[in-house]
């Protein structure tokens, strides 16, 4: 495994489609891996596999405690909104306010190409959104209300990098 780069906003990968997954291969399991170990190397709660250059629909997401691995993950429901802070590991150092729904159903497959759905409120749909956004090469940024802040590094910030 391996800690990979995150792309920062800014880098055009960052604003590109991503592709399907149609077969798991050894590769695609090493970049599952290492975007995990990304994610929580950053104490970001959620990454995309753009973040790190890669133009796969993949997303991992750790809201709490569980590592939650999303392939070609489709919306299938929203109900209600929240609004609230909000961060991204490839625009660090800011945070910005961007309301989100507070309830998410999707679909996604795992490692093993197997469909599920996952449900998910407050952060995690909130994750969730952000995720996919990413996917379509959608920054938070583009949805923010009002400007970005500085936040610093402290421990009781609470937004949280997605
Ligand atoms: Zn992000």
């Amino acid at each position: 495994m391996a800690i990979r780069n995150v792309r920062e906003l800014g880098d055009e990968v960052l604003r590109k489609k991503s592709r399907e997954v149609t077969e798991m291969t050894p590769r695609i399991r090493e970049l599952i891996d290492d975007m995990f170990e990304t994610m929580y190397e950053r104490d970001g709660v959620g990454l995309a596999a753009p973040q790190v250059g890669i133009l796969k629909r993949i997303v991992v997401i750790d809201t709490e405690g569980e590592p939650l691995l999303l392939i070609n993950p489709r919306i299938l429901e929203t109900r209600d909104s929240q609004t609230g802070s909000e961060g991204c590991l490839s625009v660090p150092g800011k945070a910005g306010t961007v309301t989100r729904p507070n309830y998410v159903r999707a679909e996604a497959y795992d490692e093993n190409l197997e469909r599920f759905e996952i449900e998910g409120t407050e952060l995690l749909a909130r994750a969730i959104c952000h995720e996919l956004d990413h996917l379509e090469g959608i920054m938070y940024v583009d949805k923010v209300e009002g400007e970005l802040y500085d936040v610093t590094n402290d421990e009781d910030e609470d937004e949280e990098d997605v």
